[in-house]
């Protein structure tokens, strides 16, 4: 009797022992059966052709029944269901049949077995590539949303939180201009000044929190034009030198190589980076301290190094300062004025400073022998600033190309 035939005599009993193991629940039964009929079907027509693909369809449909629990724990269903249905077979063909017709059964439907548990493999793993790739897709949107959410935040911060303040430094100026400068007291002019000073200092808070927003989310819009990191120096310095005097400290800005050299950049952004690590450097220095700043010419980069005299950082935080929020804890808790020793910030200065620097393609980093209240051992930062010949702007290229030529820039643009 050929395979074929053996497989047909064996049906009936088949069908029914497979249902019965297999069927869970008195609902399912019925739907089952008609499943494993077709199965059986298939599979006897796959022996006959001596092609597995006929059981493709049935395959497929089992694959792709895969429950969400399933997917979720990277389980399979259906290859334990096959290898039930496998043992059932075997068992069906020792019981009914004698062993010699038994044994060629078996070995004539091993391909066919081994076909499918292959086929449900690959089904199953191009489900599960699908199921991770909606659920990166659904992730993707969710983060989307929280992008926009975090845009909206810049836009109430910097319209509904610096109005008031605005507002605030206004009304002081229309108090103070509306008393007569002969019967205004003293007591008044530093209430005033009070407010003023405070509304600033929250503005300043304002308008690094905003900054942040914009790094974070990759929307710093960099306004280049040309620069020359010696005139940035020389406008902080003079900036500065109040803080400077109040804290008897000592700035020496060197004339490094690159330093005088006309390269792309934010003026205002990189003012603002410099100004950040240099009030940094007096804020961590004690009184009388010196605050060196240096430099040199590396291919295609300006390296700009500021060193402080002051209570350096320890090894483990060098990296943790440029995260957000981070205040060592040699900082006061107490934000006591901008350049006061040890007088607490926010902790983004430096956080902004990189981005800015990123933005612009350069880099920031800290070193220091470690810190130490007592010896000072100082720090020292490295600001990589790249140079750039053109402006990335083409429509600026075009305007700026004339003056350039003329060497006359350097006068006009500063
Ligand atoms: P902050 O507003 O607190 O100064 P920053 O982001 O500018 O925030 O600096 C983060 C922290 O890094 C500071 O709180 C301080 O602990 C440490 N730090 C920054 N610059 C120096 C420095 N030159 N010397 C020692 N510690 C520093």
């Amino acid at each position: 009797m050929s395979e074929v035939d053996l497989l047909k005599t064996i049906r009936t009993f088949w069908v029914s022992r497979a249902t019965q193991a297999l069927a869970k629940g008195a609902g399912v039964k019925e739907d089952l059966k008609a499943q494993l009929e077709r199965f059986y079907e298939l599979l006897i027509q796959a022996v006959d052709t001596g092609d597995p693909a006929w059981l493709d369809s049935i395959l497929n449909a089992w694959s792709t029944s895969l429950t969400m629990t399933d997917l979720d724990t990277g389980q399979s269903s259906t290859s334990p269901f096959l290898s039930e249905i496998m043992r059932i077979t075997w068992q069906v063909c020792h019981e009914t049949l004698d062993p010699e017709q038994a044994l060629s059964l078996t070995a004539s439907l091993l391909p066919a077995f081994t076909y499918s548990f292959e086929r449900i493999a690959y089904l199953e793993s191009q489900e599960r590539v699908k199921y991770v790739s909606t659920q990166l897709n659904q992730v993707k949107t969710s983060l989307e949303r929280l992008d926009r959410s975090k845009s909206d935040f810049i836009s109430v911060a910097a319209h509904e939180l610096r109005t008031p303040l605005t507002l605030i430094e206004g009304y002081t100026a229309m108090l103070r201009d509306a008393r007569d400068a002969a019967t205004i007291s003293e007591i008044e002019v530093e209430l005033m000044n009070g407010i003023n000073s405070g509304a600033r200092r929250l503005k300043a808070i304002i308008d690094d929190m905003i900054d942040v927003s914009l790094i974070d989310n990759s929307l710093l819009q960099l306004n280049f034009q040309p620069i020359w990191v010696n005139r940035l120096l020389k406008a902080l310095e003079k900036e500065l030198s109040p803080a400077l005097q109040e804290r008897n400290q000592k700035f020496c800005i060197s004339d490094f190589p690159g330093s005088a050299e006309m390269t792309y950049g934010d003026p205002e952004r990189l003012l603002q980076v410099l100004r950040n690590v240099l009030t940094n450097a007096i804020k961590y220095t004690p009184d009388s301290g010196i605050v060196n700043v240096d430099g040199r010419k590396l291919p295609g980069f300006i390296e700009i190094i500021i060193r402080d005299t002051g209570i350096g950082i320890a090894p483990e935080d060098q990296e943790l300062i440029f995260e957000k929020f981070t205040r060592l804890g040699s900082t006061s808790l107490h934000s006591s004025g901008k350049t006061k020793f040890k007088g607490g910030g926010p902790g983004l200065g430096l956080h902004i400073a990189r981005g800015i620097l990123e933005a612009h393609g350069g880099a920031i980093w800290a070193e220091s022998p470690g810190y130490d209240e007592k010896k000072n051992p100082g720090s020292t930062f490295h600001i990589l600033l790249p140079i750039v010949d053109k402006p990335p702007d083409d429509r600026l290229a075009r305007l700026l190309k004339p003056l350039i030529n003329n060497q006359i820039t350097e006068e006009i643009i500063t």
